[in-house]
């Protein structure tokens, strides 16, 4: 077992769907926690001991496994998020990309490399090194269950670290899962452990003496995390929420951008941290494009099947949310063109497209986490740059245009852009996956996300010595004035 006996609470992980009882869970104490970061803390000299390559090998027997029992896992997932297993499957598949590239790419970004020296010190060899920070403590939220947490986890095992791990309360027996099947691949159970539990869990682990925190999840509990680790100066990587804008140029092949509008804002029941949230079309194919969205949208099967399009929402209060976001909505003035109010059918949410959404409105401006696009209507993709940048968040968002995809990419002020699809950033290993603003800061995935699970070490080394060396006393009088000529010379012009 991976999780800590069962003490004095326990907790159910429910099916959305129909309530039934997937698996009972410790609700672990601050003890627990302790007891599993002290593990974590012995079993790290052994993780580090083994080396790139050793840890490689084992990262690499626990991808087999991911790969060879994916439909086990996808059910899993399915059962606890209520999510369809198309869409299970998408984030598993994910999930083995990325720990097969952490596996691969980590010794080469890693180990210790020369740099260059500089003039002044040019009888001096440079190197540096990316050294393991000891335990990383990852905090994980329940909408990806398995790729979003292994983004950190993943790269914190490949970087030399022992990782402890708390999951969402709505999907423990998911974490548990996987957790166990490293144990399985590796024959090491400390290496990455468990800790089930509520925010008071998560909070306990913050305190616990990590050397890193990687949260994901809400900008709200990120604020409280931050808060608890700065009691013990842990360092924190943060992942949170976002108000993707998806852009329509004038140029932008249509059917390509309703079908990725549809799917980027509905694909997972739209509970997707870098999900569409908000679409900007420009006038000039706007009534084309809208068309073309409402027909994609309409035709989506909403249910508890496991091939449903869109699943049920996961949270039950998110479907608050999502109502109130429709009928601050309506009373603003927007109009409905697929669905309406009657589409919150809980634990459903049936596609909902919106048209005439004034700026200040709640779903253009907050997360709202459910199949819902509200599609604006702009002069010009200038005005829809401007737009997408007016946001608390700053995550991700993606641009339809033939021509100037890359230019106005680089205009909008978030962490990451998908030009004539959607997420893509999210299913390439080597690219980096975090935000800005409201919606976090640090990295996970590729060499930045490596990295933040590591501590630079710099070293030098002197190759010859000099006659006058500068860090002596020895050093003779006339050194500093003919340095300071060498500096106007080389700098000063
Ligand atoms: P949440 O903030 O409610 O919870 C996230 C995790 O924090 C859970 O494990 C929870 O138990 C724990 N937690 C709660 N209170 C805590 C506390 N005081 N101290 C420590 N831990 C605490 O988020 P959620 O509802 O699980 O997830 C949805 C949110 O996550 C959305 O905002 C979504 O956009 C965001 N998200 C972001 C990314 C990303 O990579 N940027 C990915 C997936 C989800």
């Amino acid at each position: 077992m991976t999780t800590p006996e069962l003490r004095a609470d326990t907790f159910d992980s429910t099916n959305p769907a129909s309530g039934a009882v997937v698996g009972t869970f410790a609700v672990c104490d601050t003890e627990d926690v302790a007891d599993a970061v002290s593990r974590a803390r012995h079993a790290s000299a052994r993780w580090r001991g083994l080396g790139f390559d050793g840890r490689r090998r084992r990262l690499e027997a626990y991808k087999r496994t991911l790969a060879r029992r994916a439909d086990e896992l996808c059910e899993v997932v399915h059962a606890e998020t209520g999510k369809p297993l198309a869409d299970a499957f998408l984030e598993v598949l994910l999930a083995v990309d990325h720990l097969a590239w952490a596996a691969r790419h980590a010794e080469r970004l890693l180990r210790l490399r020369r740099v260059r020296t500089s003039a002044l010190l040019f009888n001096h060899a440079a190197y540096v090194e990316y050294r393991p920070v000891g335990v990383v403590g990852v905090i994980g939220p329940w909408n990806y269950p398995v790729h979003t947490p292994m983004g950190s986890i993943s790269y914190a095992l490949a970087a030399g670290n022992t990782v402890v791990f708390k999951p969402s309360e709505h999907t423990p027996a998911t974490a548990t899962w996987l957790a166990d099947a490293f144990a399985d691949a590796t024959g090491d159970a400390a290496v990455f452990q468990v800790v089930t539990g509520f925010g008071a869990t998560g909070e306990a682990l913050c305190r616990a003496g990590v050397d890193v925190l990687a949260f994901t999840g809400s900008s709200a509990t990120a604020r409280k995390v931050m808060a608890a680790c700065a009691e013990v100066l842990t360092k924190v990587v943060m992942e949170c929420g976002g108000n993707d804008a998806l852009i329509v140029d004038a140029d932008a092949d249509l059917d390509a951008a309703a079908a990725a509008a549809v799917w980027g804002g509905c694909a997972n029941a739209g509970q997707t941290c870098a999900g569409v949230e908000r679409v900007y079309a420009v006038d000039a194919v706007y009534e084309r494009f809208l068309g073309k969205v409402v027909d994609a949208a309409a035709a989506l099967r909403v249910g508890a099947g496991a091939d449903a399009d869109v699943g049920p929402i996961s949270m039950p209060g998110q479907v608050d949310v999502i109502e109130e976001h429709l009928r601050d909505a309506f009373a603003r003035g927007a109009r409905a063109l697929v669905g309406g109010l009657d589409s919150v059918r809980r634990p459903f949410v049936e596609p909902v497209v919106l048209t005439d959404v004034p700026s200040d409105a709640r779903i253009l401006r907050e997360e709202t986490f459910g199949p819902v696009l509200p599609v604006v209507r702009v002069a010009d993709a200038d005005e829809a740059v401007a737009h997408a940048n007016d946001s608390t968040y700053g995550l991700g968002a993606s641009v339809y245009s033939r021509a100037r995809g890359v230019e106005l990419a680089r205009r909008l002020d978030v962490g990451m852009v998908s030009v004539n699809s959607v997420l893509s950033y999210a299913a390439i290993p080597a690219l980096p996956f975090g935000g800005v603003r409201e919606s976090g800061f640090g990295r996970i995935h590729g060499e930045d996300g490596l990295k933040e699970f590591t501590t630079p070490r710099a070293i030098t080394r002197e190759r010859f010595g000099l006659p006058f060396a500068l860090t002596s006393f020895d050093r003779p009088r006339q050194l500093v004035p003919v340095l300071r000529q060498v500096l106007r010379l080389r700098h000063g012009r």
